[in-house]
């Protein structure tokens, strides 16, 4: 009778063989990351690759095609199940719950799935994968006002996937598809519960990456489906003969299946973007193509404009001819720098050096193609969402980038782990610190776990008046000629007295650290104030303005009147990088906070995207850097099993009887024993507890327990 909790459960488990059995890790016997980790390769060997981890779902990507996983048969079974939360775990148990809490009309009505995890680990295939669950158990009961030209709303969302992927997705050196934007989707049903709508929000377009590409990464897919997949007729119109070489599209004998052209269009003709829209967007692609093989070269006589060589004088005419914008204006623009000065606002005119030349260019594509993308989430928009009225209830899904360290990190990173610790606060707050005030609100004793609150590395980052953001804001609204040294003593200065900020003192270029949830980050100084401004020439602008093309005509529409657009450009330019983030992403949180959340917890076997390889210390990072392994600490030390006072009642009656009578009969005693291991097996997580199942049932509920007595 005096057997420890710790040899009960043990018995219950079994020997380590049987780990694979675990499917929620707050089950795991003492819960340490040894343990979970031991737990989740188990389940990886044996091909079980979704494991909840209390609220959260751990998804460890198997890189390689499981045949059934994602079947409509399987989703039906979720779908159908009476509780599909005693399922295998999955994303489709995720979903459904999801799905019935909209139903169940509960308060937040509305629900959202945060799928996380870093690059390559399985978001966007996840995002996809929900999106097919909901498109299949919710579908619309009939097509778009009985049109039957028009095609069904859950064709059109899942086929806003393979758009926004060729134009958002690239080739990078941790996932062949990884999505360079981060993305919400929310899904609006009626009040048939059917899909009835969609909008989409997307976040941080790498837009960098239209002009510059790390070694073996690659550019954005569409443009290799566009050079691959062309026809000879379109070939000829878009100036793209077959064998050309394009210093922006590295990397271009590699195939991927990500290249095919067919299913982008296909898509775009399904949203209602037709063959001359989609031609004209083409165009416009391959024009900056022919922008990128623009190469200048330093002027003999420094007073006159950069010169071009030979080959770059066809790029240029190419160029040209495809964005429909007269030669001699495009060189200017890249070319010559218009100053006005003095009370007579004189106009002056000055040649740029060679780099000011090239990073015009790479500005002209880098506007141009943010400007298309934002258009192009603008038409799928309209065409996938109905007004208000139509329906009554979302289940959102946010795909975003996990947290990033790199051996260099810059205003990016810091963006996006600024939206990591935005989302971790998130967590920490609807979850760990809703269950420890549930705990105290229930009188019931047990001892808090110091969980790591992040506020004071949000305060770092984007706290007011002083912080990472204010300061690099300040130093771009005075116009601050960027000196990287000065600013990193401005910046201790004035936050020395935030723990999280720290420095390497062993390197020579100016940084500074940052303690975030997940682990140390050194940014790099240098360039980072420019980053946040992102300048556009005006005479970019108006070269753009003026175009003839009748897409560009649309990304850049002339302002009403001259005065109007100066002001507009002016107020523009006080609109910093980190601001526009800031403000997005807290549009994002609000809409977050009035929803109930739900995480799905992405996790990268290994980085080399092998199959069946699994490599312990890379998930341990990565279940740190989601605060799962809090997570799981926080659960296993509570009461992660809630049961209902009548299911509670119904399956320990029993211990009831055998306790008053089991000192004496030895037939009751074995019932005891039973009845024991069924409750340990239900509430086994309750840790370190004196054994008696009474006790253990007191824990959970205390005054339901009276009543049963
Ligand atoms: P992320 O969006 O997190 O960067 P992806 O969703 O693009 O990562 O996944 C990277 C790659 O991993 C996919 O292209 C696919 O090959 C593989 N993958 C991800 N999830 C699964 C899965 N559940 N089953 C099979 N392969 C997967
Ligand atoms: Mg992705």
């Amino acid at each position: 009778m005096n057997e420890s909790f710790e040899e009960v459960v043990r018995a219950f488990l079994g020997d380590e063989e049987q780990l694979h059995l675990f499917d929620d890790l707050t089950k795991v016997n003492p819960v340490t990351t040894t343990t979970v980790l031991k737990c989740l390769q188990a389940r990886y060997t044996v091909n079980s690759f979704y494991t909840n981890a209390g609220c959260s779902l751990v998804a460890l990507n198997p890189f390689q095609p499981i045949s059934c996983l994602y079947s409509p048969e399987l989703m039906r079974e979720y779908h159908a199940a009476v509780r599909p939360q005693d399922l295998k775990p999955h994303i489709f148990a995720v979903a459904e719950e999801a799905y019935r809490n909209v139903q169940s009309q509960i308060d937040p009505i509305n629900q959202s799935i945060i799928v996380s995890g870093e690059s390559g680990a399985g978001k966007t295939w996840t995002s996809r994968c929900l999106m097919k669950f909901y498109a299949s158990v919710a579908a619309s009961a009939t097509s778009p006002k009985g049109n039957e030209a028009v095609e069904r709303i859950e064709k059109r969302v899942l086929d806003s996937n393979p758009i926004m992927e060729a134009f958002g997705n690239a080739c990078t050196l941790r996932n062949n598809n990884s999505s360079r934007f981060g993305k919400y989707i929310q899904l609006h049903l009626d009040r048939f519960h059917h899909l009835r709508s969609a909008s989409i929000q997307t976040f941080l377009l790498e837009k960098t990456r239209v002009a510059y590409q790390a070694p073996n990464e690659r550019n954005f897919h569409i443009f290799y489906q566009i050079t691959k997949g062309a026809t000879a007729e379109e070939r000829l119109a878009w100036n793209l003969p077959e064998g050309a070489d394009y210093r922006w599209l590295p990397n271009a004998e590699r195939n991927l299946e990500e290249d095919c052209f067919e299913v982008t269009r296909d898509a775009m003709f399904h949203l209602g973007i037709d063959h001359s829209t989609q031609n004209n967007i083409f165009k416009v692609l391959s024009g900056l193509l022919h922008l990128g093989n623009i190469q200048f070269s330093d002027p003999v006589d420094e007073s006159q404009p950069c010169e071009l060589e030979d080959k770059a004088k066809d790029s240029v005419k190419t160029a040209g001819d495809l964005l429909k914008i007269p030669i001699e204006e495009l060189l200017e623009s890249l070319r010559i720098r218009t100053i006005t000065a003095g009370k007579q606002q004189q106009v002056f005119k000055k040649p740029c050096s060679r780099s000011e030349c090239d990073t015009r260019r790479d500005c002209l594509a880098k506007v141009i193609y943010a400007k298309l993308f934002e258009w192009l989430v603008l038409v799928i928009n309209e065409s996938i969402y109905a007004d208000t009225s139509l329906w009554t209830s979302f289940i959102g899904l946010l795909d975003v980038y996990g947290f990033e360290a790199f051996p260099e990190n810059n205003l990016e990173q810091l963006c996006i782990n600024y939206a990591n610790e935005k989302l971790q606060q998130h967590f920490v707050a609807h979850y760990l610190k809703a269950q420890q005030e549930e705990y105290a609100s229930e009188g019931l004793q047990w001892s808090f776990i110091n969980y790591q609150d992040n506020q004071s590395c949000l305060d770092l980052i984007e706290g007011n008046p002083l912080s990472i953001f204010s300061l690099l804001n300040e130093e771009c609204r005075l116009n601050r000629s960027s000196n990287p040294d000065l600013f990193q003593t401005r910046i201790e200065k004035a936050l020395s007295d935030n723990q999280c900020l720290s420095r390497d003192k062993f390197s020579k270029k100016p940084n500074f650290i940052i303690s975030h949830y997940a682990g140390k980050v050194c940014y790099q100084l240098a360039a980072m104030v420019e980053k946040n401004k992102d300048p556009i020439p005006p005479e970019l602008v108006h070269v753009l303005q003026n175009s003839k093309d009748a897409l560009l005509q649309k990304l850049f529409p002339i302002a009403e009147n001259h005065q109007n657009n100066t002001k507009m450009q002016n107020r523009a330019a006080v609109v910093t990088v980190v601001s526009k983030f800031k403000s997005s992403l807290e549009n994002l949180m609000q809409i977050l906070n009035s929803t109930k959340p739900h995480y799905i917890r992405c996790i990268k076997p290994n980085a080399d995207c092998k199959a069946m390889t699994f490599r312990k210390e890379e998930v341990l990072s990565q279940l740190q850097a989601c605060g799962i392994v809090e997570a799981i600490t926080i659960s296993a030390a509570g009461f992660p099993i809630r049961i209902s006072f009548q299911s509670f009642a119904d399956r320990y009656e029993i211990l009831r009887k055998s306790r008053r009578s089991s000192k004496n009969s030895a037939c009751d005693k074995s019932n005891f024993h039973t009845a024991k291991k069924e409750a340990t097996n239900d509430c086994g997580m309750v840790k370190n507890t004196a054994l008696s199942p009474t006790i253990n049932c007191r824990l959970i509920f205390p005054t339901q327990l009276e009543q049963l007595e």
